[in-house]
């Protein structure tokens, strides 16, 4: 297998994947959409709240900020040793959030909640979360955890995870007559005129809608859209608490866990 680096930054990451299949792809997708944990609030405590939001609203809306991610330091609670419902300072982090409009309408952000360890805060801190009007409040105590997006969707540590196999487009010269149909219907601007000549660039932008070769009068048609089965582009974007690459290599830790276990309880049963 050959992988190469199309795109990356702290959130989102673009890999070219040779020389595998569609079945590898679709695990490491599964794996990373609903194994990798993340931290969420899970848990929360109002103490008081007078906000035009009732607290189910507010607690959902909550849980669903993301927060930086420490898997290094934090278990999830089904693994840690405290075994306890309330956690520990090793499963658990717990936020406050308390805050009042005087005199003037407030909005209150992501940004409000205090956190017991600065290194679990939201990763966006201008959320908007509710407005508060004159003298209403609210005071409540939430508690973040580890957990997997199969649990909840609010421990997806992406908003996207997904691949497509790598685009091959060509033009027939011999057949084309340069009538530009293909160019002007392309979503993604894919295909050029230069003079006479259908040129291509930017492919792996290629969505594989195949527009073009509709669009094609020809009989046959002068394009081709086609697409190479071992190999695949990879997008994973981040919603910001783990870095792409700390996912997909936790990710493939998980796999290669569940290859050994399968491999051993295999074993066992011969
Ligand atoms: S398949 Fe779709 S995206 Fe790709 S070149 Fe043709 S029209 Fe453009
Ligand atoms: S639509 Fe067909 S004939 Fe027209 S420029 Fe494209 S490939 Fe050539
Ligand atoms: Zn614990």
């Amino acid at each position: 297998m050959k992988i190469k680096i199309l795109h990356k930054n702290d959130v989102s990451l673009r890999l070219l994947i040779k020389g595998t299949n569609s079945a590898f792809m679709n695990t490491l997708r599964r794996i990373v959409l609903s194994e990798v944990p993340s931290m969420a609030i899970d848990d929360i405590v109002i103490i008081e709240n007078s906000s035009p939001i009732r607290d189910e609203f507010l607690a959902h809306r909550i849980g669903l900020i993301p927060l930086t991610t420490d898997l290094d330091t934090y278990n999830l609670p089904e693994d840690c040793t405290c075994k306890s419902e309330f956690g520990c300072n090793l499963c658990s982090v717990s936020l406050a959030l308390e805050v009042e409009a005087e005199d003037h309408r407030i909005t209150v952000y992501s940004g409000d909640f205090k956190s017991e360890n600065p290194s679990i805060v939201p990763v966006n801190l201008k959320i908007p979360i509710t407005k508060l009007a004159p003298e209403q409040r609210i005071r409540l105590e939430a508690y973040a955890r580890l957990g997997k997006g199969k649990g909840h969707a609010r421990w997806q540590p992406v908003s996207v995870c997904a691949y497509k196999y790598v685009p091959t487009i060509s033009v027939n010269q011999e057949v084309c007559n340069s009538c530009g149909d293909c160019v002007k219907i392309c979503p993604k601007n894919i295909l050029i005129k230069t003079g006479n000549i259908i040129e291509v660039r930017n492919i792996n932008d290629c969505t594989l809608c195949r527009d073009c070769v509709k669009a094609c009068q020809k009989d046959p048609k002068a394009i081709a859209v086609t697409w190479d089965e071992s190999s695949f582009i990879l997008n994973i974007e981040s919603t910001g608490g783990l870095a792409p690459e700390r996912i997909l290599y936790a990710a493939l830790n998980l796999l290669n866990d569940k290859l050994n276990e399968f491999l051993s309880k295999s074993r066992e049963g011969n």
